[in-house]
Order: structure tokens, then sequence, then C-alpha cells
């Protein structure tokens, strides 16, 4: 009854393994990859406000043009470009969707995608869906797991269509620099290619460090696909609000598929981010904590022989390097699981060049992370 595209392509390793810890009593989990904190209460007010008024039928398929507009503001302030709220900027259901759509409007079957390895699970899948081939590029630990434009070159084919960016990375944390963009600008206007840039964890970056937009550089305006949400900046991860703007065919483009398989974007969840730009202390004051958190793991981790993990500077997962017990990550993440009663995601669900690491979340409280670093302590301590 299944296709054979869909029977191909495996279900997501982190799903397998979460199958596995909900089985699994008395265990802290660092395996979470979304915010433990709430909704921030002027968001969820707007939400409620917005059922109270009936605000409960479709939008425009491209999404409540005052939410556009708000955005479109903010792409200006933040972030240096400069759309139209008109036809430049798509509401969709998460970045999740926007990704998918990204990658349905601009590949033809057999295309490439050049995509950063260990990455987020679903941009192969994404392309795999699409009938494109992803192209791996690993990044190194020694380079804070941040993307080598030589590394990217070597890969271009005839067949390259895009390079896929995220800045700051899931599972590694790493944040690319100006010139690491620089460098991904001149490579995509040489070879013409488009840039998909998963900006999602944009607002959680630490340490002085700064986000910046490929989108907006010299050049790079109408080869951009940037994707952007609320999910992970306001503990959002469950009303499925994302964007995505572009040059207005791109975007328009992907609104063609959005209209027949999405319609819109929930219209209640668009009511409830229409002023979460002005509510910005909510979000820094979670920062503040998740910074703290960062700080209490990477120490903690550090000082567990056998164990070593760089200072990420961006999202909410640090990456330690776990090659000393000479396990595979999958196999130290599940014996952590069932001797040591800690969730982690094995780093090789990320793509090859994460085995040998895991993925910790510190999007969970410092007292989890403290319990979770002494059974850590302790089981590394019971394989020596
Ligand atoms: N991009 C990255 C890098 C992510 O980590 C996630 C979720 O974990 C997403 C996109 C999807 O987010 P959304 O909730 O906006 O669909």
């Amino acid at each position: 009854m299944i296709s054979k595209r869909v029977q191909e392509i495996p279900f997501s390793g982190i799903r397998k393994f979460f199958e596995l810890v909900q089985k699994s009593k008395d265990v802290v989990s660092l395996g979470v990859g979304e915010p433990d904190f709430p909704t921030p209460e002027p968001l969820k007010d707007a939400g409620i406000r917005a059922i109270e008024s009936d605000h409960t039928s479709y939008t425009s398929n491209y999404g409540l043009l005052e939410l556009r507009q708000k955005i479109s503001g903010k792409l200006k302030k933040k972030n240096g470009i400069r759309r139209n709220p008109e036809n430049e900027i798509l509401i969709t259901v998460g970045v999740s969707e926007a990704l998918d759509l990204a990658i349905r409007a601009i590949l033809n079957p057999g295309e490439e995608i050049l995509v950063p390895e260990p990455s987020y699970v679903s941009y192969k899948p994404n392309i795999w869906f699409a009938y494109g081939n992803p192209v791996p590029v690993p990044t190194r630990e020694e380079n804070e797991f941040r993307l080598e434009p030589e590394e990217i070159e070597k890969r271009i084919t005839k067949k390259t269509k895009a390079i896929l960016i995220a800045s700051p990375n899931n599972p590694t944390g790493s944040v690319l620099r100006k010139k690491d963009l620089e460098e991904i600008a001149d490579i995509a206007m040489e070879h013409d290619l488009i840039v998909i840039s998963d900006e999602i964890y944009e607002e959680l970056i630490y340490d002085n460090e700064k986000h910046y937009s490929i989108g907006s550089f010299n050049g790079m305006e109408d080869r951009t696909i940037t994707l952007n949400g609320f999910s992970k900046a306001y503990a959002f991860t469950g009303w499925r609000l994302g964007y995505a703007t572009g040059n207005s065919e791109i975007i328009e483009a992907m609104m063609k598929i959005h209209q027949y398989t999405m319609l819109c974007a929930p219209t209640i969840a668009q009511y409830a981010a229409l002023n979460a730009f002005e509510h910005e202390s909510y979000v820094r004051d979670m920062v503040r904590e998740y910074d703290r958190r960062r700080k209490l793991l990477v120490k903690g981790l550090n000082e567990i022989p056998g164990i070593s993990c760089i200072m990420p500077k961006g999202a909410f997962y640090v990456f330690p390097n776990i090659k000393e017990t000479g396990m595979k990550s999958e196999k130290f993440a599940e014996k952590l699981l069932f001797e040591g009663r800690v969730a982690v995601v094995p780093g090789s669900t990320f793509g090859d060049s994460g085995e040998g690491y895991v993925r910790c979340s510190y999007s969970v409280s410092r007292e989890n992370i403290s319990e979770a670093l002494a059974r850590i302590g302790k089981f590394m301590e019971g394989l020596r």
C-alpha cells in the first residue's frame, strides 16, 4: 500500500529512541528539543481573546496581513532584510512546513541540496520526499562545528541547487560567524545557488555572539529563503507557527503548495503571535536562564573523566564528545539510559559525522541538569 519512496525513508532516530525512553522509569531526560518554559502570558492571553472573539476561521493563504506586516518590520529592524508583507512573506505551520515548501518549490527530481552535518533530522527526509538528493557537508568539533566553505565548494556539482544552513545549529549549538556567512554567500553567487537559511534559534545566542542573516547580504536578497518561527524563542512549539521570506517568485511558488496542502497556518496562533515582538523581555529572561544552564552543563560534563565538551554559542544543546568510551553513540545512549537513567540523543541520529557524540539539551531545570550530571558521572565511573 505504501509508496516506495516513503518505504525507503527511515523513521526519525529521535522517535525510535524516545519510544525506549517512554518505556523507562525514573529517567532524567536531556533529550528534549523544545523550551521547557510556558508560552509568555501576553501571547497566551491574545490566543484566548482570539477564540473568544471568534477569530476561528481561515486566514488568507499567506497568513494574516497584520502579522506579515509585523514580521516585515521585525525583519527590517533585526535582520536587515527588507520584504514586502503583501507577497514576500508566507506564514506557515512552523518552520517545519516552511522548510518542506522551500525545498519542494525549488527542487527538480535528482537535484542536490548541500546540508551541513550533524544537523536537524528533518532536512534530509524533506529533500528525499521532494525526490532530491541531500549531500552532507561534514562539520568538525575542531572548527566548533561551523560550516567550512571549502567543504561546501568541494561538493558542488552540476546538480547542486541550494545550500541549506542553520545557525545556531541543532544539535551542535554552533553559530556561524559573519565571515563564514560571507564566504558561503560568495560561493552561492559564484555557482548560482539558492540558500535556505533556517534561523529558528536566532534569539538563543550567548557570549555576545551575534546573529547574522545571510539574506541581508549584498547580492543574496533574491537567492535566499529565510525561515524563522516562534517555536523556540517564544516557547510556542505546540501553536505551530513559522514564516518564510524571500523574493516574490519563490514565496508565491511556496504559497501555491501551501494553498493546496495546508490552506493557512492556525488562525488562533497567528492572532496570539501578533504582538510577540513587543514582548521580547520574556525572550531575554528565558535566554538568561538557558545561559546559566549551558554553563552548568558544559562545566559539569568536562569534569567527568572520559567526556569532553566544547562551549556552544547558541540554541539549547551541547554536543559532548564520548569517543574515549570506545562506544558508538547509539550504544552509549542506550547504556546510559538503561544503566545511568539519563536520556540523551545519539549524535549519529543527526548524520554520520555526529558519530562519537551525543546531544544533551539544557531546556530542563538546573536541578535536573545537576541530577543528570551526577548520574552520568556515576555511569562513567562504572565503565572504567
Ligand atoms: N529547524 C530546526 C533546526 C529545529 O530544531 C526545529 C525543531 O526542533 C525546527 C526547524 C522545526 O520547528 P517548528 O516548530 O517551527 O516546526
